[in-house]
């Protein structure tokens, strides 16, 4: 039986190991030891290495009935910047929060807790089970870093579940955009601002022009675009030579993602042409979009085991990113599931202990699904 003192306990203690991304050691050690605790012996890669990170991801595959479908069950081990070196998490009418000054890393740290109260589970009552692969991905908010270093060739799974979504635990993510950043820099000329503002080209100014003619915001139904970060000059009375500009597109259509990165780069090279510069851009696929059928082998899993839990099954689009994108790539069909956590990067995030309780359920009651 799943205990819920258990989970709330350790949930708990997971919380309080800091684990910023690139800093996820000392929590993976943690996740090490309670597998090993289950005989589960885990491998980490040199994705830490490669990402400058001082943990790799962690995988751990279970042996189980060959003659059903392996599963990919997934989440990360590090969390966004916390803003203080140590999270204290404290409990009030069942639900978890944050001191109220950081985050509380339920993102992503209830799903590790409540995969791993799981595993227990079904080790202590030698469940028949299908073959399990485990994967706990460092460096997830980075842009999934972790993940895209993990070889996924090592995979064998039929089926994919991330636990990374925020909202009650029974809905998933069957739609997810491709994503593409865009890195721009515009240069100009400098010059004395007072004395001879004729010889300038103010690079500035022409990154507020090639923004103001950008189409923006939500762009259309499939699509959506930012600039984020802006930044250049060197003092009040210099006329700015550079100008670098950060931004990003996504889209649910390629066609659509394509047109749009277009023509944000054609808006900064009109600018740049008309003032004067020149610039130096580079646009990079992230990652690529990924999307499930109703009928794919994980959306009919998590809709049986919904109806067999009484939990709400529900699918959705997202906007957003999760180490999703990379099993997908790699062929295997994928969904992100939510863990039941609200308001993920914000000093109110929360999570009740019911959802905890039903994710490892949601958990244990899918690995027992026959397919
Ligand atoms: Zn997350």
């Amino acid at each position: 039986m799943i205990d819920l003192q258990r989970i709330a306990k350790e949930l708990q203690e997971f919380i309080r190991i800091p684990s910023s991304s690139l800093h996820e050691k000392r929590f993976a050690q943690r996740v090490k030891r309670a597998l090993a605790t289950l005989g589960i012996r885990c491998r980490e890669d040199n994705a830490g290495k490669k990402i400058g990170g001082d943990c790799g991801n962690l995988f751990a595959r279970i042996p189980g009935d060959r003659g059903r479908p392996t599963l990919l069950l997934s989440a990360h081990l590090d969390t966004v910047e916390t803003g203080k070196e140590v999270i204290s998490p404290r409990i009030r009418n069942g639900v978890i929060r944050s001191s109220g000054e950081t985050v509380l890393g339920a993102d992503d740290k209830a799903a590790v807790a409540a995969l791993l109260e799981a595993l227990r589970v079904l080790r202590k009552g030698e469940l028949p089970h299908p073959p399990l692969e485990i994967v706990f991905t460092v460096a997830e908010e980075l842009g999934l870093q972790g993940a895209k270093q993990f070889d996924c060739r090592r995979l064998k799974a039929k089926a994919g579940f991330v636990f990374d979504a925020f909202g009650p635990v029974g809905g998933i993510i069957t739609k997810a955009p491709a994503y593409d950043s865009i890195d721009a820099t515009i240069l100009g000329r400098a010059a004395h601002a007072g004395a001879s503002p004729e010889e300038g080209a103010s690079a500035i100014r022409m990154a507020g022009r090639a923004i103001s003619r950008m189409r923006l915001g939500r762009v259309n139904k499939q699509t959506t675009a930012n600039i984020g970060l802006i930044s250049g000059g060197t003092a009040r009375n210099v006329i700015p030579d550079r100008c670098s500009l950060k931004g990003e597109a996504r889209s649910h259509s390629s066609a659509s993602l394509r047109r749009q990165v277009q023509h944000m780069l054609e808006c900064i090279h009109e600018a740049a042409a008309a003032g004067g510069g020149s610039i130096e851009v580079e646009v990079e696929r992230e990652f690529e979009a990924c999307r499930v059928t109703m009928n794919s082998l994980p959306v009919r899993l998590a809709r049986r085991v919904c109806r067999k839990l009484s939990l709400p099954f529900e699918t959705r689009t997202s906007g957003g990113g999760a180490d999703t994108a990379i099993f997908a790539a790699a062929g295997i069909p994928c969904v992100t599931a939510n863990v039941g956590y609200e308001n993920p990067h914000s000093v109110r995030e929360c999570i009740s202990l019911d959802q905890v309780r039903l994710l490892a359920e949601f958990i244990l009651a899918l690995v027992l699904e026959k397919p």
